[in-house]
């Protein structure tokens, strides 16, 4: 088993979408981004891929590539589960934690949870999501933009990497 950690920074912008775990959140504001922004589905990517060390979102889907502009994140979430999938492994568990002074994120995190779990074809009660605020604190509490913070433990399935002749 092998565990992996990602977190990732939007910053709030006029005239964008907020999109959360794949859910349109309705806001005053959105992130901003080249995707869709969405900051929670982009700290999962990154754990997935850091568990199995296949790299980060950064290097696997370059924001200089304009076949990713406004591109929804759950797709490239799907993409880096086949990635790792093709490795041998299998996804355990994911958890996630997203810090945001507003919106709420309670009313939206079951929505969030089985968009994550149909990207990854994995079963919902794996994926667990919860919003935090950050009492007023940092950038997040004083609404300039959302973190999020995701964790993903993998197995390794079939023959071990490593086998001595
Ligand atoms: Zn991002």
């Amino acid at each position: 088993m092998k565990i992996g950690i990602g977190y990732d920074v939007h910053k709030f912008a006029q005239e964008r979408k907020l999109i959360l775990g794949g859910v349109e959140i309705p806001y005053r504001l959105g992130l901003l981004g080249h995707s869709d922004a969405d900051v929670l589905v982009h700290a999962v990517i990154d754990a997935i891929l850091g568990a199995a060390k296949l790299g980060d979102i950064g290097r696997l889907f370059p924001d200089t590539d304009a076949s990713y502009k406004d591109i929804s994140s759950l797709k490239l979430l799907s993409e880096a589960g086949h990635i790792l999938y093709k490795e041998g492994y299998s996804i355990e568990n994911i958890d996630c934690i997203i810090c945001a002074e507003a919106p709420k994120i309670a009313p939206y995190a079951l929505e969030m949870e089985r968009n994550i779990a149909n990207a990854l074809n994995i079963p919902p009660d794996t994926v667990g999501v919860k919003g935090k605020t950050e009492e007023g604190l940092g950038f997040t509490g004083r609404g300039e933009g959302i973190s999020a913070q995701a964790v993903c433990l993998i197995e390794k399935r079939g023959e071990p990497r490593f086998l001595k002749t």
